[in-house]
């Protein structure tokens, strides 16, 4: 692609925004993305657990029930996979405050990379950018003087 706009500064300013956008727009969406993952995953551990602590308190019931003899090593059994459970549950909430924690970092990073250097102002008030030529406001030509 070279047309006659090709090395322009004010091109190039607009197009290198555009790509910006498009990096925070990439950064947001993969962020929401791992979001919904996690959480779903959380959300069918919890149903495991309550599902776990059912089956508990079945079993036990049914030792009052049927005046069954009390099978400690399975109750313990149960009770294990529920901590099991509780300790992927905790692990995915971990993951949760990272994923976060990365997309907060990504957009940090991608602010102090694009951020240009302010060298003037332009008459109608706008901040010029260092080696621009023409003005992101009203696009008039920068002159150095
Ligand atoms: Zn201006």
């Amino acid at each position: 692609m070279s047309d006659i706009f090709d090395g322009s500064d004010l091109l190039s300013k607009i197009r290198e925004g555009f790509n910006k956008g498009i990096r925070v727009v990439n950064i947001r969406s993969k962020e929401v993305y791992e979001t919904v993952k996690v959480k779903n995953q959380i959300q069918s551990l919890k149903k495991q657990k309550r599902n776990s602590v059912e089956d508990l308190g079945n079993s036990v019931y049914r030792v009052f029930k049927h005046k069954n003899t009390f099978d400690e090593e399975s109750v313990r059994a149960k009770c294990s996979e529920i901590e099991n459970i509780e300790g992927k549950i905790e692990q995915s909430e971990e993951q949760l405050r990272l994923v976060h924690e990365n997309a907060q970092k990504e957009l940090g990073k991608l602010k102090a990379i694009a951020k240009p250097n302010v060298v003037a102002t332009c008459e109608c008030g706008a901040e010029l950018y260092e080696g621009v030529e023409f003005c992101n406001n009203c696009f008039r030509k920068v002159t150095s003087n």
